[in-house]
């Protein structure tokens, strides 16, 4: 099935991990061009080395600073001639009590979660309008609508997200531009695997995911994987999907529930 993606334009943040890699390595395979961004930009080099690189445009990139952000999107532009989406997917999640996190933890979730999103939509705004397919996807959390009180700030970040990306859906729309979320549930990246480090414990990884998701009430029974994380996105990003503006994929193995 042809997406519709190809010679299309896409910029993907936090591609050099989990979600926002396999999400840039499908884009390739569909044939878009992709610009991709990460702070580190000697891990993003290397694993996306193998990928078509006349294809690949490869940015360091903070998503919380403004300029910098302006800057990725410009580039983008120049090398490729346009943007016809974003992926907003940089991220990471604070695991601690309210009562043990600072001032400044909760004021950098919140940099994160919203001008994370909100520098790059900006930016790359015109450009997507001048598309005629333009489109925006955020990489959001199912504890948006579900908070988990081992993550509270980052639930309450998420939840702000999420009603933000469905003003923008608004405002954005009158411009054709569509803004979609996939919310997460567990899914196994570079986020798991740096808990598992640090979990101090005998079981194998395998192991302690299956006991991890057993214990979260995942349906499915296990982590979800990025590739299964990346398809929601490229399938909302598709002009196919012209017809889908402030809506929600949950992409968390039935640990979601509400209705
Ligand atoms: P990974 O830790 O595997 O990858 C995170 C990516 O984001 C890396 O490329 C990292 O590169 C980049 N990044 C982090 N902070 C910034 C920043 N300030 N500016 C630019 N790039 C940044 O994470 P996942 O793939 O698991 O997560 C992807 C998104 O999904 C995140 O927003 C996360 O919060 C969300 N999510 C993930 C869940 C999960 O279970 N995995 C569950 C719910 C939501 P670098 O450090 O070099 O900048």
């Amino acid at each position: 099935m042809d997406l519709g993606l190809r010679d299309r334009t896409v910029l993907v943040t936090g591609a050099s991990s989990g979600v926002g890699l396999a999400t840039a390595q499908m884009l390739l395979a569909e044939g878009a061009n992709v610009a991709a961004c990460a702070r580190d930009l000697d891990r993003l080099t290397a694993v996306l080395t193998d990928a078509s690189t006349e294809r690949l445009h490869l940015v360091s990139c903070d998503v919380t600073n403004q300029s910098a952000v302006e800057a990725f999107v410009e580039s983008a532009v120049d090398r490729f001639g346009g943007a016809d989406g974003v992926v907003c997917n940089a991220g990471r999640s604070l695991m601690a009590p309210i009562e043990s996190t600072t001032d400044a933890q909760i004021r950098e979730e919140f940099d994160l979660k919203i001008f994370g999103v909100l520098n790059l939509v900006r930016a790359a705004q015109t450009h997507l309008a001048t598309s005629q397919v333009g489109s925006v996807v955020t990489v959001n959390a199912i504890l948006a609508r579900q908070p988990e009180p081992r993550l509270p700030v980052t639930s309450a970040a998420r939840a702000a997200l999420l009603n933000l990306t469905r003003t923008l859906a608004t405002s954005l729309g009158s411009e054709g531009i569509r803004i979609n979320s996939v919310l997460l549930g567990l899914v196994d990246t570079g986020q798991w695997s740096r808990r598992y480090a640090e979990a101090d414990t005998s079981l194998t990884y395998a192991e302690w995911a299956s006991e991890l998701a057993s214990d979260r009430g995942v349906v499915l029974g296990r982590l979800g994987t990025a590739a299964e994380v990346a398809f929601p996105i490229v399938s909302l990003l598709s002009p196919l999907s012209g017809y889908t503006t402030g809506a929600c994929i949950d992409v968390g193995g039935g640990v979601g529930r509400y209705v």
